[in-house]
């Protein structure tokens, strides 16, 4: 007698079952336990199990893809520059999205691997106005768009038209409202939606004039260079807080902020007296209380106590409690993230 086996194929459960799923030639180049601190700006954190970098955009949908469908761990690396990695590193498969692909106009396309400030330099150049805000954001577009990355007033969320992204494990195109931004924040920063990865971003730039652009590039530039750290930071560990009623109620804080009711997060951390504090090889910038700095050798336990004391103390004192602009990546102690 014949029985019909109704046993249906295994779904793999690990990335070891899951590789065979993917091209020769991306298997091939998947590498095992590397560090990442080289990764990051903040230079810490211990290693991915295993390391991919994805060159274009098919590569990077496959892997994804796998990992989607499959409900494998994964983390998109762009370049690192907004995330504070953490000792025991991360478990899983590490995807760096060095996808290079860009083509300006006044509809600019570009991988979410492409650099920003690069993509800014090429819109210089074809008199394109919109991205002088990121002269001085590291990064990827990608990255830049998780975070809806922006400065003096001017945030990336303003310039998108659409963007391409692979979600269970589809790829199509989304508009801006799929992305759910807010100040410093999107959907991809939240957690409760299936993980979404971005592919390239349709950006709109406005025809203006080369020197008007150059000039405010720089006068912005040399904003940054008068207030901000050279030591290896993630920028602003914090962000700004939006509270009208705190924002009254600090009488040294200057009056446009006051009148926008926004309190920077800088600001409480100095009146608190935490400029130049120092755990391990860890601190906070003694020229900006919003940088949490490596202060050559520091570990990623170091940079969290220092952010950890910083946040104590300006609850304590303000009753605020301030959020991480910073990203907390992988496996930390009491499974905190
Ligand atoms: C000196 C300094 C100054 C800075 N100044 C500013 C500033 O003025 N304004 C500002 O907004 N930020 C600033 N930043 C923070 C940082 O540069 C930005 O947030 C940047 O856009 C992050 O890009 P990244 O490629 O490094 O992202 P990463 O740090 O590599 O990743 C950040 C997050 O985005 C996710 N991600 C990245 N790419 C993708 C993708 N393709 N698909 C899905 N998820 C993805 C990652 O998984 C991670 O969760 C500064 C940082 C430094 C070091």
């Amino acid at each position: 007698m014949i029985i019909a086996s109704c046993a249906r194929p295994l779904q793999p459960r690990t990335w070891e079952e899951a590789l065979p799923h993917l091209p020769e030639a991306v298997r091939a180049s998947i590498q095992h336990n590397v560090p990442l601190a080289p990764y990051t700006t903040l230079r810490v954190g211990g290693p991915a199990d295993l390391f991919i970098e994805a060159r274009d955009t098919d590569t990077l949908t496959a892997v994804v893809a796998i990992a989607q469908r499959f409900q494998l761990p994964h983390f998109i690396l762009g370049e690192g520059s907004n995330i504070c990695v953490s000792d025991a590193g991360v478990r899983g498969l590490v995807v760096r999205n060095a996808c290079q692909n860009a083509q300006i106009g006044t509809t600019t396309y570009a991988d979410c691997g492409y650099n920003l400030m690069r993509l800014f330099q090429k819109s210089l150049h074809a008199g394109l106005s919109g991205l002088e805000f990121a002269v001085g954001i590291p990064g990827t577009v990608g990255g830049a768009l998780v975070s809806n990355a922006g400065a003096y007033r001017s945030n990336i969320c303003d310039l998108v038209q659409q963007i391409e992204v692979v979600e269970q494990g589809e790829r199509r195109w989304v508009g801006p409202e799929w992305m759910e931004f807010s100040y410093r924040d999107s959907r991809l920063r939240r957690g409760g939606k299936p993980p979404a990865t971005l592919l390239g971003v349709q950006l709109r730039l406005t025809p203006g004039s080369r020197a008007h652009i150059r000039a405010r590039a720089r006068e912005l530039q040399l904003q940054r260079i008068r207030k901000q750290p050279w030591q290896p930071s993630a920028g602003s560990f914090f962000k700004n807080v939006y509270d009208r009623a705190l924002a009254e109620s600090l009488p040294g804080l200057p009056s446009p902020l006051r009148e926008a009711g926004v309190v920077p997060a800088a600001y409480l951390s100095e009146a608190c007296g935490f400029k130049g504090l120092i755990i391990g090889r860890a601190g906070v910038s003694v020229k900006h209380a919003n940088f949490i700095v490596n202060l050559g050798g520091a570990t990623a336990a170091d940079i969290r106590a220092v952010a950890q004391t910083v946040k104590q103390g300006v609850l304590n004192r303000f009753g605020v409690l301030l959020e991480e602009e910073v990203l907390y990546v992988g496996a930390w102690p009491n499974g905190t993230g």
